[in-house]
């Protein structure tokens, strides 16, 4: 990532994100704090930027940022990645603690959850010791209130000696004083926060160091932190801090005196690798004495309702049959509610299409442009939209629901163990998660998995869940090959039964492909990891709605029909162009269908998923077209569907073939490009790209041999 260029004349060091001040005055604030504590929406509320707010644990590793104006100056706030600590052990710490030391930013917030203040001021202290113009915002009050936990914020003022301010960013409370506060700290009116005090021996190491990094111009780090930070381990460092370090003129004495003081510390019994351990004690001693000041709680804050509830979600016994009870009732919902709007907007589509024709004939438009352009482009556009839009309006805000409740993390916890059996990090729960909506996101969302060897198994594995590209798929052959045709109340629940089972194969097949890696190319032992278990909240649908519909249906369906509209394009020639006798698309068809006949489908439904491979959207509408001889797509409903599918010579074990094929194969090409941009190889790709192909393509094969030997087909 770019370089963050200061004003302040210190070498320009990588803080991993360029700011760009439109004018001097333009004041840059740090939004920090715990994962979960709502930064996002104070970012969004402050801004009106538009900007994904969720439950994932370290989700915001991309830092967002915005603009706002108050009191008529500029203020561009940056969404910094959400932490526990800042000791650059994973990723996103390294990118916050970069971006708060680095980045020039005049101020800093760190948002805080009330109902769990003595563990948010870990990180508060942390960066005071940084960056001494930082605000406190006490962050949902209103929950602190409902739980009895009362927060003296003019008192934990006095003790942390930084503005304290509180708020209810979900309901826009605090929102002003917060930026007051702010407009006061970056105008220079600086803070002071009282020292910490750390052992005897690290007090003297530090104090060698100190001298030489004192009086650097603003913003850096403070001198004390820098010192502590030097008497450190060097290959500890992050890389932004090496540079800084180097590029300091007064390093070289400053260096030397890291040495005595490591020595010093030696000589007191603690080596540097111990130093961070006592800094991080000495933290958890000073945020308790705090807190014991400044928080009343009541003796069961940690609400005993949670306590109960997480006994049924997250124990042994129960816990994974309530994970797959809500996933099948997720599916169920989504499936009997896509019914009827799926039909209500094929028929939309099918008169705007009419129109559309009438338009075009009217002025006098040649059958070579209509044809291609209304009966290629516009119809796979419609059918697209028409298939995918009501599943995913109603899968998407459900799963929001269900992040917001704070039952994603419980997953995790949940599937933890089985991760572990196979060698991968329990946190992949959550990126397969992401991947039910789309591989490309869940890919991206690997991010928050910190060993790179865990990291690449959970990218090339993701694509063992369905996304939402291919529930239309599955749904639509589980319903009619396996439930005998037209879809009622009854149907669905029985679909969402065999879909969830669908899915449990792809999970399976996940632990299996992991071991499998886990054992062969990507040796080695599972990490641990902290994850904490949020405290339930009451998710707040109105935004819900508004935030998943916005963030993820409506990008989902752009990135989708942009695909569908030139692949229907394509489509329409290769099955319009004659050779010889056939069209392109027959003659493609007819060499694939030794292969395709062999895994138990036939050459049409390859060659579907072949040219589905841009989006899988696409699949049935291309064998649709490749089956009707009539060269473009027909407004079929599901019974005309399978009938035109039994004319083609399908029976049970096509459908369950090329359900097993949806499941496993190649992932569509937006994902294979994240793939590739997120491990930077191109050997990881092609494993990512061959891997589920040859799952799915030996599974077609097993069954279609073992149905043909069985003579059940
Ligand atoms: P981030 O991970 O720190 O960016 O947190 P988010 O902004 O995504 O917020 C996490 C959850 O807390 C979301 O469901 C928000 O709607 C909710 N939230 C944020 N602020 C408040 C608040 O003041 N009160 C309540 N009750 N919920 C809030």
């Amino acid at each position: 990532m770019g370089l963050t260029a200061q004003s302040s004349g210190l070498a320009a060091i990588d803080a991993g994100l360029r700011i760009r001040r439109s004018s001097p005055e333009q004041r840059v604030v740090a939004i920090g704090g715990n994962p979960n504590v709502g930064k996002s929406t104070i970012v969004n509320a402050l801004t009106g930027l538009r900007q994904h707010t969720g439950n994932w644990p370290g989700k915001t590793v991309a830092a967002a940022q915005g603009s706002c104006q108050f009191r008529g100056k500029p203020y561009t706030l940056v969404d910094i990645p959400g932490t526990y600590s800042l000791f650059a052990h994973s990723a996103e710490e390294e990118a916050a603690r970069d971006f708060l030391c680095f980045g020039g930013a005049d101020a800093a917030v760190i948002v805080c959850d009330a109902t769990c203040l003595e563990r948010n001021l870990n990180l508060v202290l942390q960066t005071i010791e940084i960056l001494p113009r930082t605000v406190v915002c006490v962050n949902l009050m209103d929950e602190a209130e409902k739980r009895g936990v009362k927060v003296d914020c003019p008192r934990l003022e006095q003790l942390l000696g930084v503005p304290v301010v509180p708020a209810s960013a979900g309901r826009g409370k605090g929102l002003e004083g917060l930026m007051s506060a702010v407009e006061q700290v970056s105008r220079g009116e600086s803070p002071r926060p009282p020292r910490l005090s750390y052992p005897a021996a690290v007090e003297e190491a530090a104090a060698l160091v100190q001298p030489f990094l004192e009086g650097l111009p603003s913003p850096a780090p403070s001198a004390r932190w820098l010192s502590l930070r030097a008497l450190e381990p060097e290959e500890s460092w992050s890389a932004s801090l090496r540079d800084f370090f180097a590029a300091l003129p007064g390093w070289p004495q400053a260096k030397v005196a890291a040495l005595q003081g490591r020595a010093l510390l030696y000589q007191r019994g603690l080596t540097p690798q111990e130093l961070q351990d006592k800094i991080a004690a000495c933290l958890v001693e000073a945020a308790g004495n705090i807190c014991a000041q400044a928080v009343e709680a009541p003796q069961d804050a940690a609400s005993s309702s949670d306590r109960r509830l997480d006994r049924i979600l997250t124990s042994r016994r129960t816990g994974i049959p309530a994970m797959l009870l809500l996933l099948a009732l997720v599916l169920w919902i989504t499936i009997s509610g896509a019914n009827y709007p799926s039909q209500l907007l094929s028929s939309l589509a099918g008169w705007a299409e009419w129109q559309l024709d009438g338009l075009l004939d009217s002025w006098g438009t040649p059958a070579w442009v209509t044809e291609p352009l209304v009966h290629g482009m516009f119809r796979v556009l419609g059918w697209v939209v028409s298939v995918m839009l009501p599943p995913m309006a109603i899968f998407f805000p459900l799963f929001t629901l269900l992040e917001d409740f704070g039952y994603l993390p419980r997953v995790a916890f949940n599937l933890d163990h089985c991760f572990q059996k196979a060698k991968a990090c329990g946190k992949q729960a959550l990126t397969m998660a992401m991947g039910f909506g789309c591989n490309a996101a869940g890919v991206v969302g690997c991010r928050i998995i910190d060993s790179p060897r865990e990291r690449i198994l959970a990218a090339v594995t993701n694509v063992f869940v369905p996304c939402n590209g291919r529930f239309p798929t599955l749904i639509a052959l589980i319903t009619l090959f396996f439930l005998g045709g037209q879809p009622g109340p009854g149907q669905s629940l029985l679909s969402a039964l065999l879909l969830t089972a669908v899915i449990l194969l792809g999970i399976f097949m996940t632990f299996l492909v992991s071991r499998l890696l886990s054992a062969t190319i990507l040796k080695g032992v599972p990490s641990s990891f902290t994850l904490e278990l949020p405290p339930y909240r009451r998710p707040q649908i109105g935004q819900v709605v508004v935030r998943s519909l916005l963030d993820r249906t409506l990008f989902v369906l752009g990135r989708a029909a942009a695909v569908a509209a030139p692949a229907g394009l394509l489509l329409w020639i290769l099955a319009n162009v004659t050779w010889g006798d056939a069209t392109l698309l027959a003659h493609c068809a007819g060499f694939l269908d030794p292969l395709g006949r062999a895994m138990g489908m036939d050459g049409v439904i390859l060659l579907a998923f072949l040219l589905g491979s841009p989006a899988n959207e696409i699949v049935v509408p291309v064998m649709i077209m490749a089956y009707m001889a009539s060269g473009s797509l027909a407004e079929l409903s599901l019974p005309q569907l399978h009938q035109l599918l039994l004319e083609n010579g399908w029976t049970w074990l096509t459908a369950l073939c090329t359900i097993l094929f949806s499941l496993m194969h190649w992932p569509c090409t937006t994902t294979l490009l994240t793939i590739h941009r997120e491990t930077k190889s191109l050997k990881w790709t092609l494993v990512s790209l061959l891997l589920p192909t040859l799952c799915g393509a030996s599974l077609c094969f097993l069954t279609a041999a073992a149905a043909r030997l069985l003579g059940a087909v």
